[in-house]
């Protein structure tokens, strides 16, 4: 199979008749080659996103919304063909994708759809005269998308800025393209006028084309921090406006009068679902000495008995395969960085080979007890299923421990008493923060990082602001004054 960037409401032949393979990460077998956006298709791209900018921007919030939430029906009605493609390009479990994947995207295009028609401005007397305030779209926007969460990351980026009146170039990261072109042809479907949703696919020169591109007014991107830097270096050559959603390396505090249970179960959710490839993980657990035996030996039973990991496909798994070779290659080097740095594995820490995918990227679900603050899998962000169990004795050295790093993604906090609940997550550097709770990331919620993990917000009201901008018209109703 041969996949083409999609531009201007239909597939488009690149020039250069250059191409990549996408590998299945569960069997390591090409799936399909996809074509390289060359300079054909980018020009194409940019002239046909400059022609729906102009065209959707004219029509009414309103008819902007009935269109978008037509989309969303769309994709909840092709909900489990479109997780069946995440899975083969990410390595995903089905069960996870078919729950969540489509369903958190089509929520936030639907939950954007409804604010559209409420963007306004205000205005305001002054003495006798008055302004008035417009938020107007941007122009064309670009986003540039990591492969974790593929379909969902393209959602959450269209769906402000299409609301907003904008148009888009999106460009998938080139382990996982397919979803995009599948959103692609639903907005089309939806009526979304052709040029509004372009993808163009490629590697990072693809990604730095768009970030330098002078007719690009804004990039969203979502990435490792290295790689955000140099879009925003790009984006700075012609002063664009930037979102930017990076790595983290958060903490999870389990206070010792937390419901164990419950934290344990925060801990694997926010260390070993998508087999451990989630940006906001709280792979830091730091657990009060008073509880740490009893909690890590109930992690270490759940971890061996309740993970299943296997096919992707097979609807009884729950743990996938990780993206590559190159990346599974990169966690069983932290595994042996921990070992090393004399952290002691609890449960784990092997490559693993199931018998239902035996030649796809598994690592097991690992567990290091004894760690400390200075080691490699503490400091660095994993991206895979490695969590590291750190004690300590009083809230005010955990709050010190914790924020300490150049991440600030996000921050959980495990306890029943209410004031310390507050008091503790009051003082996380992080932007996403969750008490008594992980992961959960509804559309109404903003969310982005502190310090490197970001710049911005995507999803809740806030993130409208990031795609429009504010035009100010002074009117004046009394004689001008001139001194001239
Ligand atoms: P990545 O290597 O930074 O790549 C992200 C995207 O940028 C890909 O589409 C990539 O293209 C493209 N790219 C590479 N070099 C570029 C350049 N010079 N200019 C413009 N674009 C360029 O990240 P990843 O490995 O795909 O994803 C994992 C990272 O994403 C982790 O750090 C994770 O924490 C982070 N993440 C953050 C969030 C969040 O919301 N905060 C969500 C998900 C993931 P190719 O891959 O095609 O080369």
């Amino acid at each position: 199979m041969l996949i083409k960037n999609f531009i201007h409401g239909q597939y488009l032949d690149n020039h250069s008749a250059e191409t990549f393979k996408v590998i299945n990460p569960a069997t390591n077998q090409v799936v399909y080659e996809v074509e390289v956006a060359d300079t054909a298709i980018q020009k194409a791209a940019i002239e046909s996103a400059q022609q729906g900018f102009e065209k959707w921007s004219a029509f009414s919030a309103v008819e902007r919304s009935r269109i978008l939430l037509k989309a969303v029906a769309l994709l909840r009605e092709r909900n489990d063909e479109l997780a069946k493609i995440e899975v083969i390009d990410t390595g995903k479990p089905f069960q996870e994708a078919v729950a969540v994947d489509i369903v958190t995207g089509a929520d936030s295009i639907e939950f954007f759809a409804g604010l559209a028609p409420s963007i306004q401005g205000n205005q305001q007397d002054v003495d006798g005269d008055f302004y008035y305030t417009r938020r107007e779209p941007l122009g064309v926007c670009a986003g540039i998308g990591a492969w974790n969460y593929p379909l969902q990351i393209a959602c959450w980026k269209s769906a402000p800025a299409l609301a907003c009146g904008n148009s888009m170039i999106f460009k998938p990261s080139e382990e996982t393209p397919l979803g995009a072109n599948k959103l692609a042809e639903i907005y089309i479907e939806a009526g979304v006028p052709a040029g509004v949703f372009n993808v163009v696919h490629g590697d990072g020169k693809v990604g730095s084309w768009l970030s330098h591109h002078p007719d690009v007014a804004k990039v969203s991107f979502t990435g490792e921090v290295g790689t955000g830097k140099k879009v925003m270096a790009a984006a700075a050559t012609t002063l664009k406006d930037v979102t930017m959603e990076l790595g983290g390396k958060s903490p999870l505090i389990v206070f010792e009068d937390a419901d164990i249970e419950q934290a344990v179960s925060a801990a694997m959710l926010g260390n070993f679902y998508t087999q451990g490839e989630i940006c906001t993980n709280g792979t830091r657990v730091f657990v009060h000495s008073s509880i740490h035996h009893k909690f890590i030996e109930q992690l270490k039973e759940r971890t061996e008995k309740n993970i299943i990991m296997g096919d992707p496909m097979n609807e009884e798994t729950n743990f996938g395969a990780l993206i590559s070779k190159k990346h599974h290659d990169l966690v069983m080097g932290y595994i042996k960085k921990g070992l090393d740095q004399g952290a002691t594995l609890l449960t784990g820490g092997k490559a693993a080979s199931p018998q239902s995918a035996p030649h796809g990227n598994f690592v097991e679900p690992t567990v290091f007890i004894n760690c400390t603050d200075d080691m490699d899998i503490v400091k660095e962000e994993i991206f895979g299923p490695v969590m590291s169990v750190l004690t300590f004795e009083d809230e005010e050295e955990v709050i010190q421990r914790a924020n300490s790093t150049g991440f600030g993604l996000a921050a959980g906090v495990f306890t029943l008493n209410i004031q310390r609940a507050h008091r503790v997550i009051h003082q996380m550097q992080a932007g996403i923060c969750w008490i008594n709770a992980y992961g959960a990331s509804p559309a109404q919620m903003p969310v982005g990082g502190y310090k490197q993990s970001g710049i911005g917000r995507e999803n809740g009201m806030e993130t409208l602001n990031h795609y429009t901008q504010v035009k100010s018209i002074y009117v004046g109703m009394n004689p001008l004054e001139s001194p001239f």
